[in-house]
């Protein structure tokens, strides 16, 4: 008997706002604890909370970019419960009206395509942090009433893989949007995972297990490998799976109850009483959808059709919003988008990869790259002199035309002069012309390096070696 695992997340996402959910403060990682706080968000009693209408807008744009149908009214609720990091022993989030509804997002895994779709995205506060000590413990607020967007998706998800490329996806798309800086190191993103697994060709889902608040993508793939094994063997063997809520423990690398489904929460949820419902009309709506950019689904399909580059290029140029726009702008300056593309997936991606440095960071432009190439495509260069050249680009910058003219690199002439270097190496080299003549077709790649020794590097190979191949020709007759 197989079964198969469904698997649903919800995923915390914090948003990009200079300031809190509901009160002035700064939401800035890394400040002394409980240096960013207020009444507000300490709950003070009395203390009244105002919406934040940027982190309104940052979850619309996020719900467009995700194919979600934006709620004309929606509204905030009380989630009550206690916990020592919730001041006020509610949380503000959304409850039956959240800002976005459906949606989904396509992914692949193992070369196939796949929607899982969403059933919603809400918006709420996040809580403050607890930090344990020898001998006491303590509570950090300044966490405490930072944006959170909850993105739930459907139980489409059928494998570890499969959840790991949602994550990816989700996370490109969110850079994309501009909504989160979706750094995990920072806790920016967390996910709680649904899994139940039930035998092939059933419909019914199985019973499910929810594993809390994991904050790597790593994480998730390996919570969910020991999670689809335990549950299927305890059904394979005749058991049946509780309904509990786990906590995944990354240094056992296994998943540890915390509560079973007889201790599950009242939330006692209600409407905040504190907060208008938001009302948001077409208008605003569509202007918000206005400035957000491509998807990166979208821009993969129009890269192929438009630079007749190969589909998984386009998926590495992609990956990340400011290497495609790098690739776009030099295509178009040089019109050649294959070599463009060949460029940076081989050199500049390397040189990144190499220093730990992002584009933004090095001093190579698209204008510097369209240049060195056209170059190259001019013939003012070979090929091996402008892969030279590009480190010096990336580390200092500097005009491609103007260092060739300076430093002397241009091409070696024409025919002539080549053809010259091409009779002296076939002098000083009667061992390879033999060889050749003998049958060994290796002897004139031999030459042809020669012939680039002679010009100091600067010859066109492709004339040497056509050169080379015209004497040797000559002289087989
Ligand atoms: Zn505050």
């Amino acid at each position: 008997m197989t079964y198969i695992p469904s698997i649903g997340l919800e995923v915390h996402v914090q948003l990009r706002t200079r300031t809190k959910m509901f009160c002035g403060c700064s939401t800035a990682f890394g400040a002394p604890p409980n240096s960013h706080v207020c009444p507000v968000c300490l709950g003070y009693p009395g203390a009244m909370p105002v919406m934040n209408v940027e982190a309104i807008r940052l979850t619309v744009q996020a719900g467009l970019m995700l194919g979600c149908e934006i709620g004309a009214f929606s509204k905030f609720d009380r989630k009550s419960y206690f916990y020592p990091d919730m001041p006020k022993n509610y949380q503000i989030t959304q409850y039956d009206k959240p800002l976005c509804l459906g949606g989904g997002l396509e992914i692949e895994s193992g070369g196939q395509t796949k929607t899982i779709h969403l059933t919603r995205i809400h918006l709420e506060e996040d809580v403050g942090k607890n930090t344990h000590h020898a001998g006491c413990s303590g509570v950090d607020f300044n966490r405490a009433g930072v944006p959170l967007m909850e993105i739930v998706t459907e139980p489409d998800i059928g494998s570890a893989d499969e959840a790991m490329a949602f994550l990816l996806a989700l996370k490109q798309t969110l850079l994309y949007a501009g909504v989160s800086d979706c750094n995990l190191e920072e806790g920016n993103l967390r996910c709680d995972v649904n899994i139940s697994v039930r035998p092939e060709g059933t419909e019914k889902l199985g019973t499910k297990a929810e594993i809390k608040n994991i904050n790597t993508f790593k994480g998730v793939h390996a919570a969910l490998l020991q999670e689809i094994d335990r549950q299927t063997r305890l059904v394979a063997g005749g058991g049946r799976v509780a309904q509990q809520t786990l906590r995944w423990e990354p240094d056992l690398g296994e998943t540890i109850s915390m509560r079973g489904k007889e201790d599950a929460h009242d939330y006692r949820y209600f409407p905040e009483p504190d907060l208008l419902p938001v009302a948001l009309d077409r208008a605003q709506i569509e202007s918000w959808r206005a400035a957000l950019p491509e998807r990166p689904a979208d821009r993969r399909t129009r890269l192929v059709q438009t630079y007749g580059i190969p589909v998984y290029d386009a998926g590495v140029l992609t990956a990340d919003r400011v290497v495609a726009d790098f690739f776009e702008t030099a295509a178009r300056l040089c019109g050649n988008g294959k070599t463009v593309s060949n460029w940076i997936m081989t050199d500049v991606l390397r040189l990144l990869g190499e220093s730990g440095r992002t584009l933004a960071q090095c001093k190579l432009t698209p204008e510097m790259l369209a240049e060195l190439i056209q170059l190259v495509e001019r013939r003012t260069i070979n090929l091996p002199t402008a892969k030279g050249l590009l480190p010096e680009l990336f580390e200092k910058g500097g005009q491609p035309a103007e260092l060739v003219a300076a430093r002397g690199l241009g091409q070696v002439g024409g025919a002539d002069e080549i053809g010259r270097l091409v009779d002296q190496a076939m002098a000083a080299n009667p061992k390879s012309v033999q060889d050749f003549l003998a049958g060994k077709q290796a002897a004139a790649q031999s030459l042809v390096g020669q012939v680039m020794k002679l010009s100091r590097g600067k010859a066109d190979p492709q004339l040497a070696g056509k050169l080379v191949a015209e004497r040797l020709a000559a002289q087989k007759r």
